[in-house]
């Protein structure tokens, strides 16, 4: 059990990006597919921080192993902060990217402070409940109309002002060079030796269960 950390995500792209990012250390990225099947988190948090804290101690304790989850959201200013922690469901329970984008752009037609960012947390728990938090973020504008095809979420909408484009615009790794995602995994990983040693230490306090025939 050396150095495991599991991304708790199906998505393949996150699971390569941080793989990248921590290619020259010894550390062992798991994703949840690597596990099979289990029951998923309630994300009924308020904040990304809780949502995401939610995520990796539900994993952490089913697998009884460190685990690594992100939660993250568009907030835009003029909308109060909205979609926020909803961002995924904006448009309803089973809302698509195309559906929440429509959204916004409806909600946002006539207002001239179009500031918004991208958030993200990531939260590294261990079973028993300790956990470390990294926080990203990523300001930028809502534009009128959705440009450009690549990305997900809400990419067709933001634009980047330094690139002069929307994320959907620009390549997954320019993307990931200003991201509030990119910013939060390089701080994580910078951090990577002294998180081990926690991560050691937090371990090591976890007892075995006792045989049944102990005292
Ligand atoms: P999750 O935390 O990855 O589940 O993301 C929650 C929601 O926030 C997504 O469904 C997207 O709508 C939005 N979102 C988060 N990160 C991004 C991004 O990098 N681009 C576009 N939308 C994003």
């Amino acid at each position: 059990m050396n150095n495991i950390i599991v991304l708790a995500t199906s998505n393949e792209n996150k699971v390569k990006e941080l793989r990248a990012l921590l290619k020259d250390v010894a550390v062992d990225i798991r994703c949840l597919k690597d596990f099979g099947p289990m029951p998923e988190a309630v994300e009924d948090g308020t904040t990304f921080e809780e949502n995401a804290y939610k995520k990796a101690l539900h994993y952490a304790r089913i697998l009884g192993l460190p685990a690594l989850a992100d939660d993250s959201g568009l907030s835009v200013d003029a909308l109060d902060g909205a979609p926020g922690v909803y961002s995924a469901r904006y448009s309803g329970e089973k809302a698509s990217d195309w559906d929440n984008c429509e959204k916004l752009l409806r909600e946002m037609e006539g207002r001239s402070n179009r500031a918004a960012r991208f958030e993200c947390v990531l939260s590294l728990a261990v079973p028993h409940g300790p956990a470390l938090t990294w926080e990203g973020r990523c300001e930028g504008r809502i534009t009128e109309q959705r440009r450009g095809e690549t990305g997900f979420g809400y990419d067709p909408v933001f634009l980047y002002e330094d690139f002069g484009r929307t994320f959907a615009e620009v390549s997954m790794e320019e993307k990931s060079q200003v991201s509030h995602r990119g910013r939060a995994m390089r701080e994580f990983a910078a951090e990577i030796d002294r998180v081990l040693t926690w991560l050691n230490q937090r371990m090591s306090e976890i007892k075995p269960p006792k045989p049944d025939h102990a005292e």
